[in-house]
């Protein structure tokens, strides 16, 4: 594990930087370069995923499990997002899928810009699918679409029944919510069923998994969310 104590934003140990040039507004150079990114990526025909969420909610457990469990349907590529350590990348790597690591600093989401430079360290040509793991957050990432077919946000029922209400932005740019550690809601005194009718509120058209990603239960469920 390797722990970068830098404020720049580092891929596999390279720097990366976006020059902005006066007047140039970051939302809108984002989007076009997200475009790009979505552009590349059909054309290769890769499916591309965001998967968004709080430090701790399950991010990294899900991506374990669906690697496991798609990779001998698609060869798969992961770029993992984490503001300083290698410690998410170390844990997908062992499964043999190629993982870029993205150590965003003090930056609390990605980037489109970001994306496409990691892009530059895989072959694009050679993968079928692409998860990406956001910086653990569940504010930033929302204005900074990717460039991604589908996004996902993670919640956990250990963040409590106000997850959805009090981050309406995120749950609005998600395709598919997953409603993780299922095994937890009695414990916590979470409704599972509350948090499904909230989130269906902000975002009608989302489709919802519940998941316990220790044990797999659920990730079936989200892997057909995701159409994959
Ligand atoms: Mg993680």
């Amino acid at each position: 594990m390797n722990i970068l104590k830098k404020d720049k934003q580092v891929i596999n140990g390279n720097e990366v930087s976006l020059e902005l040039k006066p007047g140039m507004n970051i939302l809108q150079v984002n989007k076009e370069l997200a475009q790009k990114n979505l552009e590349l990526f059909q054309k290769h025909n890769v499916k591309a995923i965001d998967i968004m969420g709080s430090i701790g909610a399950g991010k990294t457990s899900l991506i374990e499990q669906l690697v496991q469990k798609l990779k001998q349907k698609y060869r798969i590529a992961v770029f993992k997002g984490d503001l300083t350590t290698t410690i998410d990348a170390d844990r997908i790597g062992k499964y043999g899928v190629q993982v870029v690591t993205i150590n965003t600093g003090r930056e609390c989401h990605l980037e489109a810009h970001v994306v496409s430079k990691a892009v530059e360290k895989i072959d694009v040509k050679t993968i079928d699918l692409l998860i990406i793991e956001n910086v653990g957050n569940l504010i930033c990432p929302a204005e900074f679409p990717l460039g991604t077919n589908k996004r996902v946000v993670v919640i956990s029922v250990t963040e409590g029944p106000y997850m959805i209400l009090k981050h309406p932005f995120t749950f609005m740019t998600a395709d598919v919510m997953v409603i993780n550690k299922r095994d937890l809601a009695q414990t916590m005194k979470i409704d599972i069923k509350q948090l499904e009718n909230q989130a269906k509120e902000v975002k009608p058209t989302v489709k919802v998994a519940v998941t316990n990603a220790l044990t797999g239960e659920g990730v079936e469920e989200l892997i057909n969310a995701l159409e994959l």
